[in-house]
């Protein structure tokens, strides 16, 4: 029946091998969907680390989190294609609830200065239960709140100016810092760093791929350097691969960088109680 709805719905005359196809799309949805909800508590997802590079003393100061799911029949499933699924049906919240907590909980226990960097997505920077998810995740963990920084896409803070404006204030004042990541992909950003402060711009990748080759990129990296500099924000290329992109963003004063040359998003080796699901599964 999805099938023919989804022929329908896309016009007739298409073959019924496209059909078929679009059955298949759908039915994978409606799995990742139903498997999702239940995916946290049977401890199939768990966080990569990534580590970050700061430029001035070339000492790791901190880490982004990113989520993995390990599905028990379809393997391994990219963030990339289950976080907008989540995105679609608010199963977001929940999950991005137990990312803070345990991003909160692992990172706790390296002790010293060391941050970490959780994303959070536009639907959950809508939710009402956002800063009370923030402040469990502090204080089940112990982690103070200035170790903890959400990074959000220019996406989470195109609507809507004065609640998110005041939801941003809201979030620094209980200490938590705030980056803006993938910088330069979305639209008027320059508006954005002027409307909401930020304590740190995550460039995009893009720009530090094509720098070597093409000026324009390289241009650009230069000018958001510069404008960072003089806002007082810190900044941070993503997706260093080789030494001599390194170099090139030393030359021009980036801050810190993040990178496969660095390192790959890996879990913690000594994190042995996450393999199980972490905190919440106790
Ligand atoms: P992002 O926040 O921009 O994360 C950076 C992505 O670039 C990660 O992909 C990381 O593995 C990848 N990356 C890091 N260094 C390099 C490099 O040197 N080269 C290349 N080619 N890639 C590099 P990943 O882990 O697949 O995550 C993709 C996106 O999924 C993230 O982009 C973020 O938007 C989203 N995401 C991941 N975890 C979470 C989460 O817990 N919550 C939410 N809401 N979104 C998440
Ligand atoms: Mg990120
Ligand atoms: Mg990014
Ligand atoms: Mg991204």
């Amino acid at each position: 029946d999805l099938a023919l709805y989804e022929s329908k719905r896309q016009g007739r005359g298409r073959s019924s091998c496209y059909t078929h196809g679009m059955l298949e799309v759908v039915t994978e949805r409606v799995q990742l969907e139903t498997d999702m909800r239940t995916a946290v508590e049977r401890g199939e997802m768990y966080l990569a680390f990534q580590p970050v590079l700061a430029l001035a003393d070339d000492q790791v100061i901190g880490y982004e989190a990113l989520i993995r799911w390990d599905h028990p029949t379809l393997g391994a499933i990219p963030p990339t294609r289950f976080i907008p699924v989540a995105e679609e049906t608010g199963q977001i919240v929940p999950i991005g609830a137990w990312v803070l907590g345990e991003a909160c909980r692992q990172i706790a226990q390296l002790g010293s200065e060391i941050y970490v960097a959780v994303n959070v997505s536009p639907v959950q920077f809508r939710s009402p239960l956002l800063l009370s998810h923030l402040t469990q995740a502090l204080a089940q963990s112990g982690l103070p709140a200035r170790r903890l920084e959400i990074e959000l896409t220019e996406t989470a803070i195109v609507e809507d100016g004065p609640q998110i404006a005041r939801m941003l204030d809201a979030i620094r004042c209980l200490g938590v810092t705030v980056a803006m990541d993938d910088f330069g992909t979305g639209y008027s950003s320059l508006a954005h760093l002027r409307d909401f402060p930020v304590d740190r711009i995550k460039v995009d990748r893009s720009f530090v791929a094509t720098a070597e080759t093409d000026r324009h990129s390289m241009a650009v990296l230069e000018g958001i350097t510069h404008i960072a500099r003089t806002l007082g924000v810190a900044i941070l290329a993503e997706g260093v691969e080789t030494a001599s992109q390194l170099q090139l963003l030393r030359d021009i004063g980036c801050d810190a960088i993040q990178g496969y040359l660095i390192g790959r998003p890996e879990p913690f080796a000594h994190d042995a109680f996450s393999q199980f699901g972490g905190a919440d599964h106790e």
